[in-house]
């Protein structure tokens, strides 16, 4: 059966999308490689306006049973010791993305989508005006339109001819740790060559998300456990942070090549949300909003598109323009901050700007999240 949409990965784009395109009536279809659940790795700060988000796609009341863990203050620590916090605009959860993208996954098959589990997207031919024919393992799937919800990275990209493919020095790191206490607060704190955020999630226990560069990774030894013991070792609050707490998670959730480079909204005709369109800087704790919010503006243009109310072009560019509208300065702001972030002195003086002149803290906070 031709589909309308076929979606391709069921982050939180692509079941945000997938669910409300399938609320307006049209045949979705749903690939994700992954089973669930499965640990991503992620900070797993959820900003405020996700709640909204949540909300309207019918997983609020359930993202709070699963023991979304409230987060209300910020705390960001230099390796020189300086320090300073400041009030979020707004409750942020903690969730791990264990529990949450199979919530939503779940919750995208409930509103009639056909979500289908390890079917990993291995080529896409085809055009908006022509229809494309999507292959996953050896089955093909005919669909009018194509959302790419892939993620940062992927083999994909390179079918695609995408030329956002430039190397990246960016590693990163996750784990759960328990016998922590960050009551309600998400904590960043910088070491040369890199960041580490914590915050709780559900069942008590602590996330803990490093990203650092590969030479910061080599000059430790090359494990995660070396990184986190050299970073300690280089700022003291994140040293007391993690002192008496163990590591619930079998392994660490690795990825390699984390770039923040601009991927373009469009490419061979596939409309790329989330990440696959680009990922803010992870410090501003917004990259999953901002996928459930890529998922809600391409919606009404893909819903005209579908009901051939649109053209292919001016569906294009109507999620064009909405995604530079809505996007574009907390990108900006999220990188300059990342950038800030990874040298001790720049770091410092960012933390003594944010401890001494509390107004700017809060409008960083608010430009990240589009506020
Ligand atoms: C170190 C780090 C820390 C972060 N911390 C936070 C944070 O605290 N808060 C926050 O809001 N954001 C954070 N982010 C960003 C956040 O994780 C992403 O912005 C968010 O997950 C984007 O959602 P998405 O749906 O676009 O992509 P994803 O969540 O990555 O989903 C993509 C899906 O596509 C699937 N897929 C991939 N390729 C294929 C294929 N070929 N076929 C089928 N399926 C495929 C994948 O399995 C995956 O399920 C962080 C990022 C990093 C790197």
């Amino acid at each position: 059966m031709p589909y309308d949409a076929i979606v391709i990965g069921g982050g939180l784009a692509g079941c945000s999308a997938s669910l409300q395109l399938a609320e307006r009536g049209h045949a979705v279809l749903l690939l994700e490689k992954s089973a669930y659940p499965s640990h991503k790795l992620c900070g797993e700060f959820l900003s405020p306006e996700s709640q909204s988000s949540f909300q309207r796609l019918g997983v609020l009341d359930a993202v709070r049973a699963a023991g979304a863990h409230p987060i209300t203050e910020a705390r960001f620590t230099a390796p020189n010791g300086t320090e300073a916090g400041s009030s979020l605009p707004g409750t942020a959860l903690g969730l791990s993305r264990y529990r949450l993208d199979e919530m939503l996954f779940e919750q995208a098959q409930a509103a009639g989508v056909d979500g289908r589990t390890r079917s990993r997207v291995t080529d896409v031919r085809g055009s908006l005006e022509d229809g494309f024919v999507v292959s996953a393992g050896d089955q093909t799937f005919e669909g009018r339109l194509v959302l790419g919800a892939y993620g940062k990275r992927g083999t994909l990209d390179r079918t695609l001819d995408r030329d956002c493919l430039h190397s990246s020095s960016l590693v990163a790191f996750k784990a759960h740790f328990a016998g922590a206490d960050v009551p309600n607060t998400i904590e960043l704190h910088g070491f040369e060559g890199g960041y580490c955020g914590c915050s709780h999630v559900e069942a008590g226990r602590m996330n803990v998300c490093w990203i650092g560069t590969t030479e910061a990774l080599q000059a430790a030894g090359g494990s995660p456990e070396a990184m986190m013991e050299r970073a300690q070792a280089q700022n003291p609050a994140l040293a007391d942070r993690l002192a008496g707490t163990t590591r619930v998670s079998d392994r660490f959730e690795a990825v390699s090549q984390v770039s923040l480079q601009r991927k373009g909204c469009f490419a061979g005709g596939v409309c790329m949300i989330g990440d696959t369109a680009q990922m803010i800087a992870p410090l501003c704790g917004d990259g999953m909003a901002m996928a459930l919010s890529a998922a809600d503006l391409v919606v009404d243009p893909a819903d005209a598109f579908l009901r051939r109310q649109a053209s292919a072009e001016a569906f294009r560019k109507r999620y064009i323009r909405r995604w530079e509208e809505t996007f574009s300065t907390r990108l900006r702001v999220g990188r300059w901050a990342h950038r800030a972030a990874f040298h001790p002195r720049s770091a410092s003086l960012l933390v003594q700007t944010f401890r001494l002149l509390p107004p700017i803290a809060r409008w960083a906070i608010r430009t990240t999240r589009g506020m």
